[in-house]
């Protein structure tokens, strides 16, 4: 008989095939006309590219200057060409990265924002942006930096690489799973999160057997959009504390530290979140979500250790100490001693439940 109170937050979703089409009637919906289109170097700008011919005359500027963790100093060097060519409208497609630089933009210029995601970080649907300066994320929340209108267009994902579709679906089961424990949730929202989480750990492996099953890309661009939709609609734990403090202190690579974290982030929180690992459980099909996780991350070829991301052992109480700085909410309190063993343990890629 849980009191609770639900807001629906998200923003304009058109989600399926060939949907790309309709971004230019998307801009124009919004009241806009000269929209810049943001993408990280290499094979984002040719996606970039794509995007700005659909847009025609309508798009004034294209960057592909998105980089992870969203470093302050491209964002404002990307604000400096919005005033110079006096875009109206950001239409960013790629990854997390590119989103990241699109809310960055939006923070500073409150322009309205289109979102073409590519793979499954989520962020599109949080207004959350974790920005970098001088070596620590910052996490930035205005309500500037929510999408205005999400188009999902799977065809953007099937070149989407193994390796970065497995972390970044690492990083949406992640927002699920916090989303499920998370102090402001609410069954409207667990029911996204489960749905979301079964989604991805259904669709992947037919993912890494064939890059190109679209029936596989569907369910799996559906289960990111319901986990990040969860996440920006509650409040995060120690999972993302924990993943923004490492890519702060040792530019640890985003998805990835997510999914090496995960397996011990749950079996840290499973002793007061019944609830929530009962539905983690159903989600995932096995009884123990800890070492579920952990195992789907070995039979994906997931990185499974902070120590082959390339984070130094001695940065383990570096990490501890940063994170026990600001009191944050998590289902169970943050301890020096518990923090460090869990740190150590995902450092080292050790199972979760190994002592
Ligand atoms: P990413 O955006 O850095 O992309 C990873 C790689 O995939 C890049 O090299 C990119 O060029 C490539 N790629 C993307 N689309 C492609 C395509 N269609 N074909 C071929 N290659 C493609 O990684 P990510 O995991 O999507 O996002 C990570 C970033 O997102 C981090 O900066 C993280 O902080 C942020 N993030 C934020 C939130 C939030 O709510 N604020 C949530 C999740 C992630």
């Amino acid at each position: 008989m849980q009191t609770f109170i639900y807001e629906a937050q998200i923003p304009r979703v058109i989600f399926g095939s060939g949907t790309m089409s309709r971004i230019a009637e998307e801009v124009t919906r919004l009241g806009a006309s000269r929209a810049i289109v943001l993408s990280t170097p290499g094979r984002g700008k040719q996606l970039a590219a794509a995007v700005a011919d659909q847009l025609g005359g309508i798009c004034v500027a294209a960057l592909a200057t998105a980089v992870m963790h969203a470093p302050v100093q491209v964002s404002e060097r990307a604000v400096d060409t919005v005033r110079e060519t006096g875009a109206d409208a950001i239409v960013a497609v790629g990854g997390g990265s590119t989103t990241g630089l699109a809310k960055a933009i939006a923070l500073r210029t409150q322009l309205p924002q289109i979102i073409l995601p590519t793979t499954y970080a989520g962020s599109e649907m949080t207004a959350v942006l974790g920005e970098t300066a001088d070596g620590r994320k910052i996490t930035r929340k205005s309500p500037y930096m929510r999408a205005k209108t999400v188009i999902y267009d799977i065809d953007l994902s099937l070149d989407v690489p193994a390796s970065v579709s497995v972390s970044s679906a690492m990083n949406a089961i992640a927002h699920g799973v916090e989303a499920l424990y998370a102090r402001d949730g609410n069954p409207v929202i667990s029911n996204l999160a489960e749905d979301g989480i079964r989604s991805l750990v259904h669709a992947l492996p037919p993912i890494m057997r064939d890059l190109t099953d679209r029936t596989a890309r569907w369910e799996a661009m559906y289960g990111a959009f319901l986990c990040g939709a969860a996440l920006g609609a509650t409040t995060m734990g120690l999972q993302h504390k924990l993943a923004h403090i490492l890519g702060g202190a040792f530019n640890l690579p985003h998805a990835e530290t997510h999914s090496v974290l995960l397996p011990h982030v749950v079996a840290f929180n499973a002793p007061a979140t019944p609830l929530a690992m009962q539905r983690l459980s159903r989600a995932i099909g096995e009884p123990d979500p800890a070492q579920a996780l952990y195992a789907l991350a070995r039979r994906l070829d997931a990185p499974r250790s902070l120590k082959e991301l390339g984070m130094p052992e001695n940065g383990v109480d570096l990490a501890v100490q940063q994170a026990i700085v600001d009191p944050y909410d998590n289902p169970v309190p943050v301890e020096p001693a518990s923090l460090r063993d869990l740190v150590r343990k995902a450092w080292s890629g050790a199972t979760p439940y190994s002592s």
